[in-house]
């Protein structure tokens, strides 16, 4: 059984309190490591050494820094199968899915290490003579990173590697579900190279190593990928001391099906977004929009190919759906289907916890059907094999009902009418629109996030990744030889 302690400045060191949880494997209640719990003092000694590492790592040129994280995406390609197997046993989706996450942290570390000759300013005119004006982007300093369960390296990849590129240092809390698949990267980031103290990871309750990092002093910015609620407090602690903070949050994701759509390939992505993953996806669908005229063919269809679907452990091949990630999420989803039934929405199918041959935490994929859109089935994130069919009689009222949600990440409508899927695009509040395709599967190089209570502007990845971790400078540069005055001489 492996223990892991906490990495501060590049050394395993043992913490200050005698606590430890278990890391648990969520098909079969397998324990998988231990993890000592950090205190206040423990995430303090993690900040001192991230800011001894910060002026050597921040001075080496980027190209350099870059080569540590090309380095880190040949190790991760190597161990893709193992390192999936292991994903698949700690938080429990697919394999396939699986070697997709790892896959992911291969794709965003290679286009983070690319952005390491792609640092670039912007030059401009000066409106006075005999003088030059650029933008540097310099990075932010030590970077408090708190990352969820349901990506479990894609997820820290994506923070972490464009922060490094950058210059910044890291100290980092991986949930408590899933931190192995963070250790492993960061292992992997070691061994391509990196220098002790550039990461630094500390593991335990969100409630208390979570909340030193935030109120941490010398932590100058907090990167939180999580749920709404918790990142509304982070947001208003950090706001009381002016502190950087880029939220990636929730998501109530709709589907709009229309009359016109290819019906089987609507089936297809709402079966893909609603039950991959087994729903915990930020991006799932879990509201699919349909129209009135197509809504009997769709549904029909769609309750055919859910039923077909095997629950199971997924390092099985022929498993579909795997488990839900822990107890109290299977509570919760449960909850949600009886208040869902109390609303009078109708249950097609699912609704029931299940052991498919095995001890862990199994939900059967779940539709509701008649479901009206200001039910609360229809308005919170579930976060579990749940989805809501909600009619409607056209375009504008799918769009209106798209819109009816505190959440705004992804989104998406099947359609042939390129005037309707021009009009989604405009008009759905969201940071991502699919058109003929499902709510999931961003692609690296494209940037990620959303509007309303998904986010707080930011996005991750894309061109935008660097962003994130920079703060920029405008320099002027005067070689006129005496004082020269903007907006007055
Ligand atoms: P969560 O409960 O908010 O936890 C996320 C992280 O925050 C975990 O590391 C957690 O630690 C920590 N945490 C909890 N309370 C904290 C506090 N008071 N102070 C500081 N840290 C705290 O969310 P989750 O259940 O892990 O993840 C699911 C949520 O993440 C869903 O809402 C999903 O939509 C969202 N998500 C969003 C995106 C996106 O990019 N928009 C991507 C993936 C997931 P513990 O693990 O120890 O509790």
């Amino acid at each position: 059984m492996l223990e892991y302690k906490l990495l501060i400045n590049g050394t395993w060191a043992d913490s200050s309190t005698n606590d430890t949880f278990d890391d648990i494997n969520p098909a079969t209640l397998e324990k998988l490591a231990t993890l000592q719990v950090a205190s206040s003092d423990d995430v303090d000694r993690a900040v001192k050494s991230a800011w001894d590492a910060f002026t050597t790592w921040s001075e080496t040129p980027p190209p350099k820094r870059a080569q540590v994280l090309f380095k880190a995406a040949r190790i991760l390609e190597e161990r893709k199968e193992e390192l999936a197997t292991l994903l698949t046993q700690e938080m429990g989706k697919v394999i396939s899915e699986a070697r997709g996450d790892i896959q992911e942290a291969i794709d965003i570390t290679l286009y983070a290490a690319g952005e390491g000759r792609r640092m670039f300013g912007e030059t401009t005119t000066s409106e006075l003579k005999n003088k030059f004006c650029m933008t540097i982007l310099r990075p932010i300093g030590v970077i408090g990173m708190i990352t969820p369960w349901n990506f479990p390296m894609a997820i820290p990849a994506w923070k972490v590697m464009p922060a490094l590129v950058a210059g910044n240092t890291v100290v980092m809390k991986p949930a408590s579900d899933t931190p192995l698949l963070t250790i492993k990267m960061v292992e992997v980031l070691m061994e391509a190279g990196l220098p002790p103290g550039v990461i630094n990871l500390v593991f335990g309750p969100g409630g208390t190593v979570g909340s030193a990092i935030v109120h941490h002093p010398d932590i100058r910015a907090i990167s939180f990928t999580g749920s709404l609620e918790t990142g509304k407090w982070i947001m208003s602690e950090c706001g009381k001391v002016m502190k950087r903070v880029s939220m990636e949050l929730g998501g109530k994701n709709p589907i709009i099906v229309m009359d016109d759509a290819d019906i089987d390939s609507a089936v297809d992505g709402v079966i893909w977004g609603a039950f991959g993953t087994t729903g915990q996806r930020c991006t799932a669908a879990s509201r699919v929009i349909v129209h009135e005229k197509v809504k009997a063919a769709f549904t029909d269809k769609l309750l055919a190919r859910t039923r077909t679907l095997k629950l199971g452990d997924g390092l099985l091949p022929e498993t579909d759906v795997g488990p839900v990630i822990n107890l109290s999420q299977l509570d919760k989803i449960e909850k949600y289907t009886r208040i869902g039934q109390d609303e009078g929405a109708v249950l097609l199918t699912g609704g029931n916890v299940v052991k498919p041959g095995l001890a862990g935490y199994f939900f059967e994929p779940t539709i509701f059907t008649d479901v009206d859109q200001d039910m609360r089935i229809a308005q919170e994130e579930i976060f579990g094999p749940v989805v809501a069919l909600i009619t409607v009689s056209g375009l504008e009222e799918a769009i209106e009902v798209a819109n009816n949600t505190v959440y705004g990440l992804s989104s998406s409508i099947y359609t042939k009418d390129i005037t309707s899927a021009f009009r989604a695009i405009e008009k759905i509040d969201a940071g991502i629109t699919y058109i003929n395709s499902s709510t999931i599967g961003a692609e690296v190089h494209l940037p990620f996030g959303g509007v309303k209570g998904t986010g707080n502007g930011f996005r991750e990845a894309g061109t935008d990744a660097v962003k994130e971790f920079t703060e920029v400078k405008a320099v002027y540069f005067d070689y006129s030889g005496k004082l020269q005055k903007a907006q007055i001489d």
